[in-house]
């Protein structure tokens, strides 16, 4: 399928769904997956997850909420923005798109650090925004990633950050591509202080932010059903003109393939979590009293 003809489905695809679909969007959502039309309400109580087992994208404060003890994340750093300092313009300039993304979303920039406690033990987290700009990694994701490393670093909690990122953020150039080397740099001064990191990939998780402090845990998880990769299938299948095997690059199918340690369901989070900091952690019984 060519591209134009995929932008052409998707429209199509729009137009149907709204003409067949008159309910109210704040009161229930329909499952991309399965089809069905769900009442909100139920669907928060099941933590965004669908009968399907369809897991809906969240904001990093669900996903805090929903993690994390109550009350306890403490953010660091929520002042760092970006500035247009290559005067990016493509159809919009990078200064429109960026105070577009902050009015759209309340935050600086597409990810939250600080610290946390999960079931009463501290930790350091990350959580990426994917609707700010596509939880695109620019220099401050890059130097939020790296602070909160060295965070990890100085109090020897573990660190976990949950990912949801298209990749680079092209505006920014050059300089979003050294964030892939600069916090893979980070990540090894943890491993040698023996600081736990795990990586959670929830969907998205492509692009630079996979070949970089994604895929560079101590334990990857991912999400059911989260699309992670590199290059995405459709750019994969019109480069090698080969149809790709079902569920090729979802969280199922890298765990057969011995890419990623577990899947696990956003219910049982939490709790695999925190047992994997309490056996993984050589610091936390001196540190955490
Ligand atoms: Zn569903």
């Amino acid at each position: 399928m060519s591209i134009l003809d995929w932008f052409n489905k998707n429209k199509l695809k729009k137009t149907d769904q709204a003409s067949r679909l008159d309910i109210p969007g704040d009161l229930w959502m329909k499952c991309p997956s399965c089809n069905d039309t769900l009442y909100l309400k139920d669907l928060e109580q099941n933590k965004k997850v669908c009968h399907c087992n369809y897991h809906f994208r969240i904001s990093p404060e669900e996903r805090i909420a929903m993690h994390f003890d109550n009350g306890s994340f403490e953010e660091i750093e929520p002042q760092i923005e970006a500035i247009d300092f290559l005067k990016f313009k493509d159809t919009q300039s990078y200064e429109i798109r960026l105070k577009k993304a902050k009015e759209k979303t309340k935050h600086a920039d597409a990810i939250l650090i600080g610290t946390a406690k999960l079931n009463h033990l501290p930790v350091n987290i990350g959580v990426m925004d994917f609707s700010f700009m596509g939880g695109s990694m620019g220099s401050v994701v890059g130097e939020k990633i790296t602070r909160i490393i060295e965070n990890a670093i100085d109090n020897k909690f573990p660190l976990i950050i949950f990912t949801s990122s298209g990749g680079a953020r092209m505006q920014e150039g050059i300089m979003s591509l050294m964030q892939m080397a600069k916090t893979s740099a980070a990540l090894q001064k943890l491993a040698d202080v023996h600081v736990p990191y795990i990586s959670v990939l929830c969907d998205p998780t492509t692009g630079g932010t996979s070949a970089s402090f994604a895929m560079l845990g101590d334990i990857n998880i991912a999400e059911p059903g989260a699309l992670i990769s590199f290059a995405g299938p459709r750019v994969i299948e019109q480069t090698i003109r080969q149809k790709l095997p079902k569920g090729f690059q979802r969280s199922e199918f890298l765990l057969e393939k011995g890419m990623l340690d577990m899947v696990v369901k956003r219910q049982n989070m939490k709790d695999t979590l925190s047992s994997l900091v309490k056996t993984l952690n050589p610091h936390y019984e001196r540190v955490a009293k």
